[in-house]
């Protein structure tokens, strides 16, 4: 059996953001996996943890064994499902599967049944400051066949107007509640209006909402017929999903914060949400995001995996191969990668007239250029976007 004798990260930004890939090679000539441990805010912490704590822990283990090393590296470390841990893992997890793949020459969408689908429809992110600005970048998206798009004036919680900030108040990403929420249902009324019934529109609140808020706009937004709202509450009120559901028939999608599985045991098995769109490397990989697809088949909630730019061309390449393999596949997000990107990640998804593609290579199907991605090294630097403030400076959930 096929032994790992190496495993390390590649960190590279081709694009400005940095990504975490991790390799594990094997005592078996060019036998290797690839796996994504992108936390592009937290790099050196998953780095150290790949390199000073799994590594050791798993070189001279059979890479067949991957139920049982997922257990060993999740239970090693005693406390468990923290974002870095979970990342780390979901590295070597993906990798794993990867050369599960390349051993059996089959892509990872056959190791779990094959497919539902042949290709995978995914939406794709749209904002603009004017409502016509918006009308246009929607209607360039249909001429490549996307049906399926999130819609945002401004960027998250909208455009704030000239807010009576307290002096001395803090810089930030402000957010009015009152003018976002009435903004978004103009928004809606616009597009809709505009679209008729030709599109599927989802909208992302971004956690920034209170929960009667929040509850306010699911219901006004019933009538534009959402595809789904995207994440109305914090993980930390999930708890308000329950009564969030009784008000407004408007469907709900959350997940891209969770850790952990006790976050979506509830929502799942009492059918409070539509979609689980968890960020599967923030949930510790492929290994716990297959089952995660699986328990939420038997509920009737859909898969919609969170596949924004600071997940890498291999974390995206997992979401299609489940996507393709799943019955109760929903939609996935989809980026606008840029050319430079297929070029360090060659065998990445392509993606023809409004679906995506996996190729029918053995594993994921992707490698990487490292000479390449040594042209575009990382930065390390403290986040900005996340210092979202409520007109008073009271900082909220990002
Ligand atoms: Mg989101």
């Amino acid at each position: 059996m096929p032994k790992i004798t190496n495993i390390r990260t590649i960190l590279t930004a081709p694009e400005g953001i940095n990504l975490i890939i991790v390799k594990v090679e094997t005592d078996q000539k060019d036998l290797h996996g690839l796996g994504c441990a992108t936390f592009a805010y937290r790099e050196l912490a998953v780095k150290s943890v790949v390199e000073d704590y799994l590594k050791p822990l798993l070189v001279g283990k059979d890479v067949h064994k991957i139920e049982d090393l997922w257990h060993l590296m999740h239970h090693n470390a005693y406390w468990r499902n923290g974002p870095i841990i979970n990342n780390a893992i979901s590295g070597v997890d993906m990798a794993l599967w990867d050369i599960k793949g390349k051993i059996a020459g089959l892509p990872v969408y056959e190791l779990l049944g094959g497919k539902s689908r042949e290709g995978v429809p995914f939406y794709r992110h749209v904002n603009a400051d004017t409502l016509d600005g918006l009308v246009k970048k929607i209607e360039s998206l249909r001429k490549e066949h996307v049906n399926h798009i999130r819609i945002q004036w401004g960027l998250y919680g909208g455009i704030a107007g000239d807010l009576n900030k307290p002096s001395g108040s803090e810089p930030g990403e402000y957010i009015d509640p009152v003018q976002y929420i009435s903004d978004t249902l103009k928004m809606f009324d616009h597009v809709r209006a505009h679209f008729k019934d030709e599109i599927e529109l989802i909208h992302d609140v971004h956690e920034r909402l209170s929960p009667s808020n929040a509850m306010y706009l699911a219901k006004a937004l019933e009538k534009y017929r959402l595809f789904y709202l995207e994440d109305p509450l914090p993980l930390e009120q999930y708890g308000w999903i329950e009564k969030l559901r009784e008000q407004s028939t408007t469907p709900i999608a959350v997940g891209e914060l969770m850790n952990n599985p006790a976050e979506w045991e509830n929502l799942i098995k009492n059918r409070l949400i539509d979609f689980i769109r968890v960020h599967i490397s923030q949930i510790g990989g492929f290994t716990p995001a297959r089952k995660l697809a699986v328990l939420s088949e038997q509920f009737g909630v859909r898969t919609a995996w969170h596949g924004p730019g600071d997940v890498s061309p291999i974390g995206h390449a997992a979401n299609v191969h489940l996507s393709l393999h799943s019955n109760n596949f929903g939609i996935l997000e989809w980026w606008d990668f840029k050319d430079i990107m297929y070029k360090v990640f060659p065998g990445m998804p392509k993606v023809e007239k409004g679906y995506i593609y996996a190729n029918d290579k053995p594993g994921f199907g992707i490698d990487i250029d490292e000479e390449l991605a040594k042209q575009y090294p990382i930065k390390t630097r403290t986040t900005q976007w996340t210092k979202t403030r409520m007109p008073d400076g009271t900082l909220i959930t990002p």
